[in-house]
């Protein structure tokens, strides 16, 4: 093992990324002796880990998807505590993605690693913001790793979902995002926005708005649908899982209009296949831009990227002076676009 040479020690196998002075895996998509866990979304935080090191958020949220399979023995790690495992010291930063989500600084003989798992740099009210920690490697996702990809300022696509529901009294207005950390933050910027009306949950949702509210952020009045008479709902906001959105579940509505919140909303073709009415173009991931700037400001020499459109970001890190490399990892899903409903 080489310090400067970064996949003399931090390499994928075939159970994930694996960090081999600490013994440890970073996201391992099976189970494994010893998982660092960067956050809750199902592809991330896999079941059945001996030992699982994470924010304290991040294995609440385990224990409550994952119950009895969330991990023999949990580790809270607070954001910036040092814990050494192993021959290295590992710390974690927030990565501004979803509650406790956070990036893996491992440092080793002088060299510094940083794994960022899934982040974005906008502020989000329902979880730390990003942390831009100095580093000699950065290993980045890439959802949106393409220069079309630019995700509109999360106001906007508040306004023109809420000049929609002004403008349709008789309608309800479903709309699908992933149920940990999309439907939240949807959620606080529509309350940012001063609509105080109550808004309606699809089963799949409730569980964790109620933690999200236990630890204190406020999503103001929610409602279940289950149980509501459609007129109930006519002229307001109802959330559900994007699988809902064409499903027989949205006849209880009154003639609801769809709208899907994700960067892919970008993408016009995308939104009619999925017979989306109101396409919203909100991410938890980085754009484009995001990605660059994120990329320059660790000062990093060598960039790893990971989780989606690798070849673009790599051929743009290297007229950034900088080694890249494609780290294919396997198992991770695209969720942005995905279901994820685990409660
Ligand atoms: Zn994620
Ligand atoms: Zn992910």
């Amino acid at each position: 093992m080489t310090p400067e040479q970064f996949e003399t020690w931090l390499y994928p196998d075939e159970t994930g990324l694996y960090c081999a002075p600490g013994a440890f895996h970073i996201d391992p998509h099976r189970a494994t002796e010893t998982a660092i866990v960067t956050h809750g979304h199902a592809d991330h935080a896999r079941p059945s880990h001996k030992h699982v090191y994470a924010s304290p958020e991040t294995l609440a949220i385990m224990n409550l998807r994952l119950v009895q399979q969330a991990g023999q023995h949990h580790h809270a790690m607070v954001s910036g505590e040092v814990v050494t495992m192993g021959d290295v010291d590992v710390w974690l930063a927030p990565a501004g993605h979803v509650l406790g989500s956070m990036q893996v600084v491992i440092e080793w003989q002088g060299q510094r690693a940083v794994v960022s798992g899934d982040y974005k740099r906008r502020p989000d009210p329902t979880c730390a913001s990003f942390e831009v920690v100095p580093c000699d490697l950065f290993v980045t996702e890439a959802t949106f790793g393409l220069p079309v990809f630019r995700h509109e300022p999360d106001d906007r696509e508040i306004a023109r979902l809420l000049t929609s529901v002004a403008e349709q009294p008789e309608r309800a207005h479903l709309i699908g995002a992933y149920g940990l950390g999309k439907c939240q933050r949807l959620i606080a910027l529509i309350r940012a926005a001063g609509h105080d009306a109550p808004i309606w949950l699809h089963g799949a949702t409730e569980k964790m708005c109620a933690f999200y509210q236990e630890q204190g952020i406020e999503l103001g009045e929610l409602l279940p649908v289950a149980g509501a008479e459609k007129k109930d709902m006519a002229g307001s906001i109802v959330m559900a899982p994007p699988s809902a959105l064409q499903d027989r579940w949205s006849r209880r509505l009154p003639d609801a209009v769809t709208c899907f919140a994700s960067g892919w909303m970008r993408v016009r073709g995308r939104a009619r296949q999925r017979g989306v009415e109101l396409p919203l173009i909100i991410s938890d991931h980085a754009d484009w831009p995001e990605l660059i700037q994120t990329i320059k400001e660790t000062g990093a020499r060598e960039v790893w990227v990971t989780h989606g459109r690798e070849d673009a970001l790599c051929h743009q890190i290297t007229k950034m002076g900088k080694k890249a490399r494609a780290l294919a990892l396997v198992g991770r899903e695209d969720e942005d676009d995905s279901e994820d409903v685990a409660p």
